[in-house]
């Protein structure tokens, strides 16, 4: 049958593009390079068999907000724990910041910078929905809310600048902020780092940050799922190098880097917009470590052996440097690591009894080391005795997740830095930057708006975007799952730790 939409790659987004272009009633085939698809969503057994570890993305406040995902209806195809306590930040002496799915809670354990921190986020705990849909497109897109709008660019001109101890007096509530700012790997502090820490921080104090048991692959294999229930095919081990290898198609919708657009058809672009994708600009890396654990964590402060997430690195003051010398490419000595620890809330990730933890910590871009003991140290300092928990390990360089994933260029998870300017122009300045200037191609992964995270929206967007340029329709498909497809009970799940 003939092809009216090609996909390459079989990540979050190009398998949102593909879904979405399915279920319009297109005939659909995506292409991976993998041997299964997954991309940042993929979970395997790294570390020791019966130990499901996620090759890269854990935990997904996005897939609870995002616009494609409600459609497509995930919390009932896939199970999530959500955590009680989404993140939690220890600092010296036993001491931690807790981040509760609940702003009151969060705020009185901050002592006297409680109400400060309760002014900082209550305008927009109250407004995810509207944060989510306005960070959810391409930024230059008028927001439906502007109110909304206007506190969260507000509130990311304050922690993001110079000024942004002002209102706090103890370390507690600094830490806790910065401490989701720095996913972006950006210099600290800056405002598109604060912009994102405030948004993350937000869905933590209102729907949380869930896991998806089984492995953020349930994620990929609920989408894989539909496309294939609606005719659509997926054809794994096959890198593409140049269009001009793809099948005949109407469209053709990418979930790569520009970097590998350009590699692919150059020549069939204007100058001006290949002079645009050569201006993209990637950011530092990561070097990520898996592990196999005798026990959960022995975490100093018993609050963090609740937690979904911990954040590791000290104050605030701490991880800017860290990741100030990050951006300036060089190791630092106190890395932040990013934690988290799956199996104390899915049994399905270790034997019983026995835990995974997911790691990872920034490092220059294309870094060729291993930061195993740079992690496990880090670790130990907040969780004294970890190193005897620890069964076996998996570590990869940030060199190793680029050859992974092409997608990750030099390390860089973010498939492009996160700056304030590549967020405006992601990749390119312009309403539907999903849309190129080659005839019937389309871009869909996270080099393009909305940016990183397993959201499905830069596919979605593509997608819509091809339906009514290409084939001239602005109906949205029913994404909804199929009788059949609901799970049973339905998941208004709310899991304790085993
Ligand atoms: C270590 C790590 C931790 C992360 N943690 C989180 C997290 O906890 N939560 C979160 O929301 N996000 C997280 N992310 C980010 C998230 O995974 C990505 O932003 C997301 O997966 C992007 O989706 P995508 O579809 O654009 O790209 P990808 O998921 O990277 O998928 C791209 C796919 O395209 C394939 N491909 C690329 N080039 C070709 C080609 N030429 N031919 C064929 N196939 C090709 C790749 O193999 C890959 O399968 C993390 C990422 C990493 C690496």
């Amino acid at each position: 049958m003939a092809l009216d939409a090609v996909v390459v790659g079989a990540g979050p987004n190009g398998l949102a593009a593909a879904v979405t272009l399915a279920r319009a009633g297109l005939q659909v085939r995506v292409y991976e390079r993998d041997e299964r698809a997954g991309g940042g969503a993929a979970s395997r057994e790294l570390t020791l068999p019966g130990y499901l570890s996620d090759v890269c993305s854990a935990v997904h406040p996005l897939a609870f907000e995002s616009r494609f995902f409600r459609e497509f209806g995930l919390q009932n195809r896939v199970r999530f724990a959500t955590p009680d306590i989404s993140f939690g930040h220890p600092l010296d002496g036993g001491r931690a910041g807790i981040a509760y799915r609940d702003l009151e809670r969060t705020s009185a354990g901050l002592g006297v910078d409680g109400p400060a921190y309760a002014r900082l986020m209550g305008p927009l705990v109250q407004r995810t929905a509207q944060l989510a849909e306005f960070t959810g497109s391409s930024l230059l897109r008028v927001p439906a809310d502007p109110r909304a709008a206007i506190a969260f660019g507000i509130r990311s001109l304050e922690q993001g600048g110079p000024a942004w101890n002002a209102r706090f007096r103890t370390d507690l509530a600094p830490a806790l902020l910065t401490g989701v700012a720095a996913h972006t790997i950006l210099p600290q502090p800056s405002v598109a780092a604060a912009g994102a820490g405030l948004v993350l921080g937000a869905y933590a104090h209102s729907r949380g940050w869930p896991i998806p048991i089984g492995g953020s692959q349930a994620i990929i294999d609920a989408m894989v799922d539909d496309l294939r229930a609606h005719g659509g095919e997926l054809v794994t081990g096959v890198e593409v190098t140049s269009l001009a290898e793809l099948p005949s198609a109407r469209v053709t919708v990418l979930d790569v880097t520009p970097r590998a657009f350009l590699r692919m058809a150059a020549s069939r672009m204007p100058a001006p917009y290949r002079r645009a994708l050569q201006r993209f600009r990637y950011g530092g890396g990561v070097a990520k470590v898996d592990f196999a654990l005798s026990d959960p964590v022995p975490w100093a402060n018993g609050d963090l052996r609740r937690a979904g997430t911990v954040h590791v690195g000290g104050t605030r003051a701490e991880i800017a440097d860290a990741e100030n010398h990050v951006n300036r490419g060089r190791l630092p000595d106190r890395p932040y690591v990013l934690a988290a620890q799956q199996s104390l809330f899915d049994a399905s990730r270790a034997p019983a009894g026995r835990h995974t933890l997911w790691a990872y910590t920034h490092v220059p871009a294309g870094s060729p080391q291993d930061r195993q003991e740079a992690v496990i140290r880090q670790i130990e300092r907040f969780a004294p005795g970890f190193r005897d928990t620890i069964l076996a390990t998996s570590s990869r360089t940030a060199v190793q997740l680029q050859q992974h994933n092409p997608n990750y260029i030099g390390g860089d998870i973010s498939a492009g830095a996160p700056s304030l300017v590549q967020l405006l122009r992601r990749p390119v300045l312009r309403p539907d930057p999903w849309r190129t200037p080659v005839p019937g191609v389309y871009l869909a992964s996270a080099s393009v708006a909305p940016g990183p995270g397993v959201h499905g929206l830069g596919g979605w967007h593509a997608a819509l975007s091809a339906l009514r340029h290409d084939f001239g329709t602005r109906a949205l498909p029913d994404l909804s799952p199929r009788d059949g497809q609901f799970i049973d009970p339905p998941p208004s799940i709310r899991e304790e730790p085993s």
